[in-house]
């Protein structure tokens, strides 16, 4: 499982500078928990090939009259719970603050592993300015500059080194039949009701899973025939031989859920319509690559005039993902609940389709028969042949000359042909184009 890495600090030393670099283009998960000033953003990131979770406390801008100081140690408090390690952002520009000093007492007696990184300190890797950090009592400080990349890879090294890491954790999650399924959504959209109804019809047998280091709950069951493991995002508690939902909602685990799983089912709350959070999460599923069915839960208590409404929001605010099926459902009622084992069991098929050589390149070709993509410079594009490159999500790799000029509407062309070819339903599908010279 990948390890959590906080970064906490007051404001304006640079921790959402810091974040950005972290994880790059990759999409956030924005936990917008009601009446703090600024959210705390949670994103993927990688050192080489090591993966780890990153979160940004965001911190708060700095206003006498509302106790922030109070709301930041929350803040602070709460990410520092979630994660393995801390980094403790401070500015080297602005010196040591009674703040940071409050923090440091703070983090000292937290029991996690803490770094101390002294930012803005482009150009200034050995300053005797660094010099009155020590007093801190955090240990040696890491010179960085977030803005300008400096001092972050041996920074996260130190970070990183005692975390064990797969061989390859870009790998999808092995292919042995099993559904990896995970339930997604924000706090109310119904998660825990909808497992709970679950794990109330099956005779379940669970059991802890093996080869992580948290203590991750994993619960298998079957229907009609297909095996289902439910990997846990809602807090699952054993209560005796009863697996029971008690949701707490925790953005760490629903992005370690995610990435353990094949299929995800993202829950909507159809009382709410679709709000910022869920485009998040939706968002991030996508950019994981893994499969994913909709599911608008609480249908039983919209009218028909609220459902039409949703629908076309549906439509518009989540339109990157119009290839996963939507179902309407009411855990609480136990309606439209039959229908969505199918629909996961085809995202799941769909997500490790195989496709041959023979067939992607003829499917490419006639393609490029019925529309020749635009010529960009000098050059046509020139495209050969295609074969598959990974599953879930499906990959295609389109090999040629000049492929460097294929727009992005002609790569979607040919994702919607070859879509509809292998009828991919529920899985996002990746294109690479590959020049051979
Ligand atoms: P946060 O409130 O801790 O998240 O801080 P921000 O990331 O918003 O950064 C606060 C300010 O510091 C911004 O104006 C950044 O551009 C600037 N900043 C961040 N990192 C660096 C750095 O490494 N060097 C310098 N010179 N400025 C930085
Ligand atoms: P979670 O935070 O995502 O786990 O959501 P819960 O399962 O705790 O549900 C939040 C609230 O929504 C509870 O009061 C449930 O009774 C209610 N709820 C869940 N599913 C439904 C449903 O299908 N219809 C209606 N009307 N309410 C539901």
């Amino acid at each position: 499982m990948k390890p959590v890495i906080a970064l906490v600090g007051r404001p304006n030393v640079g921790k959402s500078t810091l974040f950005n670099r972290l994880t790059k283009s990759r999409d956030a998960i924005v936990a917008d928990f009601a009446g703090l000033t600024r959210d705390r953003h949670y994103g993927d990131a990688r050192l080489g090939d090591r993966e780890f979770i990153v979160i940004d406390t965001g911190g708060f801008e700095p206003d006498s009259t509302t106790g922030i100081v109070k709301e930041m140690a929350k803040q602070t408090r709460q990410a520092v719970a979630e994660a393995d390690a801390v980094v403790f952002v401070v500015d080297v520009r602005l010196g040591l603050s009674a703040q940071d000093s409050d923090i440091a007492r703070y983090l000292r007696q937290a029991n996690k592993r803490i770094f101390l990184a002294v930012n803005k300190a482009e150009g200034m890797s050995d300053s005797p300015l660094l010099g009155e950090f020590h007093e801190l009592g955090l240990g040696e400080p890491h010179p960085i500059s977030a803005s300008h990349g400096q001092g972050i890879r041996s920074l996260l090294e130190a970070v990183l080194e005692p975390f064990e890491f797969e061989e390859d954790e870009e790998a999808a999650p092995e292919n042995d039949g099993v559904i990896r399924l995970a339930v997604a959504g924000r706090p109310n959209v119904g998660k825990s009701t909808l497992i709970n109804t679950w794990l109330g019809e099956e005779r379940l047998v669970a059991f802890d899973m093996p080869g992580t280091t948290r203590d991750a709950i994993a619960v298998p069951f079957e229907r009609n025939g297909q095996q289902f493991q439910l990997i846990d995002t809602a807090g699952l508690r054993r209560k005796g031989k009863v697996f029971e939902a008690i949701e707490k909602f925790s953005v760490v685990k629903t992005l370690q859920a995610i990435a353990d799983a094949n299929v995800v089912l993202l829950l909507l709350d159809a009382t709410q319509g679709v709000s910022d959070q869920d485009a998040h999460i939706a968002g991030y599923i996508l950019e994981s690559g893994r499969a994913v069915v909709l599911a608008v839960n609480k249908w039983d208590a919209i009218d028909s005039y609220q459902r039409e409404q949703l629908q076309r929001s549906i439509e518009q605010r989540l339109a990157f993902l119009k290839f996963a099926p939507i179902h309407n459902i009411s855990a609480l009622k136990r309606q439209g609940l039959g229908p969505l084992w199918g629909a996961l069991a085809d995202a799941y098929a769909s997500a490790y389709r195989k496709m041959t050589t023979p067939v992607l390149t003829r499917l490419i070709q006639e393609a490029v028969e019925h529309q020749t993509p635009k010529r960009s410079g000098h050059f046509r594009p020139k495209l050969r042949y295609a074969h598959q490159g990974g599953m879930n999500p499906p990959l295609v790799i389109v090999h040629g000359n000049s492929l460097e000029g294929v727009t992005e509407a002609y790569k979607r062309y040919l994702e919607g042909r070859i879509r509809a070819h292998y009828k991919l339903v529920g899985t996002p599908m990746r294109i690479e184009m590959r020049s051979s010279k």
